[in-house]
């Protein structure tokens, strides 16, 4: 996709309910981002602002971008979205200018949530592993994290899943300088997932998520990973119901929404997990 639409500008429509544990991050974000928006005079008084960035960091697929856009959405503002190798794979000169545009067109639409995904990418160790276009993009991030009164209302939340590999000088305070670890769900944590993911889902009462997220097999999954499992799962269920309805020819009618014998099983969370 284009830089463009990358950047598309809009309030996410993913909520809290939609995220399954991490609970810690959210009152974080909480009392420094949508706070701070929503009581604006009152973080004034106490002279806060946007200029602290936010660096979300661990394994993939536990919900970094997830978080990011319940935040945006929980705050009510714009959520520009920017992933990292989008923006090294330019001519030399065009990614700074991109990044400079990406800053301004953060200030029009403000307060807004800017969001860098795999930022390890453009801000590898300066002289060792970035290249030229690396390193100019590095400085150029850190022209526009450090630009002050400019960055008011731009709230800056980075991604990556390798954080050791990123020059240290984006992590000073008032660049990315909070650290903020989004771990591998444990047990209780996947559970959470499990109910967030299957919260419009028509799941049989024979399911019991607290024991499948118990189970041995669940063990080491992340949320993305919980996310296939539960899609798999109603895909499989999914199929049973309309080659039934079909051979019933019961689709054109609706009388098949309150018929209850075609639902996600147990079986079918079983079935998907050892995929
Ligand atoms: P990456 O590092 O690979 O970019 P990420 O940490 O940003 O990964 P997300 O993109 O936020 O991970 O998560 C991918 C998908 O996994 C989400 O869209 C969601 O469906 C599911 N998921 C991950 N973590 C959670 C969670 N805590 N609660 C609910 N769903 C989750």
């Amino acid at each position: 996709p284009s830089l463009t639409r990358e950047g598309f500008t809009s309030i996410p429509d993913v909520t809290w309910e939609d995220v399954g544990g991490l609970d810690l991050l959210r009152s974080e974000f909480y009392d420094n981002i949508v706070a701070p928006l929503k009581y604006p005079d009152l973080a004034k008084k106490f002279g806060l602002d946007s200029k602290t960035g936010f660096l979300l960091y661990g394994p993939p697929g536990c919900g970094k971008t997830l978080i990011a856009k319940a935040v945006a959405n929980e705050a009510g503002v714009n959520f520009i979205h920017i992933q990292g190798p989008e923006l090294l794979n330019k001519y030399v000169g065009e990614s700074e200018l991109a990044l400079r545009t990406i800053f301004s067109r953060a200030r029009t639409c403000s307060p807004c949530i800017l969001f860098f995904d795999e930022i390890d990418t453009i801000t590898k160790d300066r002289g060792k592993d970035g290249g030229v276009v690396g390193d100019r993009l590095l400085n150029q991030l850190l022209i526009e994290l450090d630009g002050g009164d400019r960055r008011k209302g731009v709230y800056v939340i980075a991604a990556t899943n390798r954080p050791n590999t990123m020059d240290v000088a984006v992590l000073r305070p008032g660049r990315l300088g909070r650290l903020m670890y989004v771990p591998l769900p444990n047990r209780d944590e996947r559970e959470l997932i499990l109910k967030a993911l299957s919260r419009n889902k028509t799941l049989d009462a024979d399911v019991d998520l607290g024991a499948f997220a118990r189970s041995k097999a669940c063990e080491n999954l992340s949320g993305a990973d919980l996310e296939d499992v539960i899609h798999i799962a109603a895909t499989v269920a999914f199929k049973e119901a309309f080659t039934n309805y079909e051979e019933k020819s019961m689709l054109s009618s609706e009388s098949y929404i309150d018929d209850m014998s075609y639902t996600i099983k147990a079986a079918h969370l079983e079935l998907a997990l050892r995929q």
